[in-house]
């Protein structure tokens, strides 16, 4: 018995990076996935990836996620196709490095839209369609939400704010056997850290204890984990997959 058979996840963020791994990692487990991306194109480059696979029950959707009427429409769609929604993994997310003497308005309302409002948006309507038979809301989180970050506060405060939501989500839903938890990812070999150049790099891997970068994989598994029933007692909880590096 595979760890998700027959489950239904949603993955934000899927087409790319951790989300993509996490994609994979539950469709080798055994759910039916829905990955949302930002454009028809990206999803359908992912979506081609999965085809190594014939045996994936896998497909794609675009929604504007900061817009609450989008989600609703789109997660209707999966449950008029699956009949369900077992898991929600709220992983689409951008980053910011501006310092605060340059940081616009817009910029930050940007982030705090994405990397918070949408959280909000996907648990509200996931939620209610876990009422009935229980499910698990995942957050994408960051290092940053523990230690902040010098530059680009946007970032670290959407993710604290990810926290927030987090503990707070499962506190209120516990009742309904709805867990929620986040992962907390250090630096992670994605397609951003491979454009940054090699001596900015190198400090950073050199301060990992680890003595390594994570890979969108380790995140993915950790989002296996908590997904599954082995974590059935763990909720609320922010876990870091770090390395024990700091930034
Ligand atoms: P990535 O840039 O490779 O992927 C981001 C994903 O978010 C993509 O699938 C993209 O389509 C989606 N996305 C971007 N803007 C969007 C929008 N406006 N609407 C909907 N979807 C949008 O990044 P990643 O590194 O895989 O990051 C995924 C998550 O992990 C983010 O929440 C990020 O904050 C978090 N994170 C990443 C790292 C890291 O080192 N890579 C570390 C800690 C936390």
């Amino acid at each position: 018995m595979k760890m998700l058979q027959d489950k239904v996840a949603i993955v934000t963020g899927g087409t790319r990076g951790i989300g993509f791994a996490t994609v994979k990692k539950f469709l080798d487990n055994g759910a039916k996935v829905v990955l949302f991306g930002t454009k028809e194109e990206s999803v359908q480059n992912a979506l081609n990836k999965l085809k190594i696979n014939p045996m994936y029950e896998v497909i794609g959707m675009h929604p504007d996620i900061t817009n609450m009427k989008e989600v609703e429409k789109a997660f209707a769609e999966v449950v008029k196709r699956y009949g369900k929604i077992d898991i929600v993994v709220n992983n689409a997310g951008i980053s910011a490095r501006d310092s605060l003497y340059n940081y616009t308005e817009d910029a930050f309302e940007k982030i705090i839209d994405l990397n918070i409002k949408a959280v909000f948006n996907c648990s509200k309507v996931g939620a209610s369609y876990m009422k009935e038979n229980g499910g698990v809301i995942l957050n994408t989180s960051s290092m940053v939400s523990i230690y902040g970050q010098a530059a680009g506060c946007g970032y670290p405060a959407s993710k604290f704010a990810v926290n927030g939501l987090t503990k707070s989500l499962a506190r209120e839903l516990g009742k309904d056997h709805i867990r929620v938890n986040a992962v907390a990812p250090g630096v992670i070999h994605t397609d951003m850290v491979d454009s940054l150049p090699e001596e900015m790099i190198k400090p950073i891997i050199d301060s990992i204890p680890i003595g390594r970068m994570g890979e969108p994989e380790d995140v993915a598994n950790a989002f296996l984990f908590l997904a599954s029933d082995m974590a059935s007692f763990i909720t609320g909880a922010i876990l870091s997959v770090d390395g024990a590096g700091m930034c």
